[in-house]
């Protein structure tokens, strides 16, 4: 199954914010859209991605004033991408490798859409199911 498959189920909704967004908005918004973590655009692209590990990274170190500062104080800029046609195995792979749960998609330079781990293992599992079920069938035929 491609990247692409997934976001056809998921659909392509990403929830951005600009670099000067305060750390503490940016945590109003991850609670609000229920997500772990939150492309940072501006009009020339995909500056950063910032996740809720990086806020708790940045609370440890600096405490509350923390939330007061723009979320490209903590966020990471070399921002790792995958395209519509990469599968999700090779996607798996890549998180793993990566230590990232968030992976940005992006089509022709453009950002269309995000592919969270959760979205991954959900896919694998009804791939397993799939796969079960057609070995059932098959047993139960001969
Ligand atoms: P996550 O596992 O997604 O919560 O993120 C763990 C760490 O990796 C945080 O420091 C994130 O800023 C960073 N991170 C998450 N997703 C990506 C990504 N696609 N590219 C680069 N860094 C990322």
């Amino acid at each position: 199954m491609r990247i692409a498959d997934v976001l056809r189920h998921k659909g392509s909704m990403v929830v951005t914010v600009p670099p000067w967004t305060t750390v503490g908005e940016l945590v109003t918004e991850l609670a609000r859209h229920n997500v772990g973590a939150i492309v940072v655009l501006t009009p020339n692209g995909v500056e950063g991605i910032v996740s809720e590990r990086d806020v708790v990274r940045g609370l440890a170190a600096r405490g509350a004033e923390l939330l007061t500062s723009p979320v490209a104080e903590i966020m990471t800029t070399s921002v790792v991408t995958c395209s519509p046609t990469d599968t999700v195995e090779s996607l798996s792979v890549l998180m793993t490798e990566r230590r990232i749960r968030h992976v940005p998609v992006m089509s022709e330079g453009r950002l269309s859409g995000i592919v969270s781990i959760g979205d991954v293992v959900k896919q694998r599992i009804s791939q397993l199911q799939d796969d079960q079920d057609q070995l059932e069938r098959y047993i139960a035929q001969g």
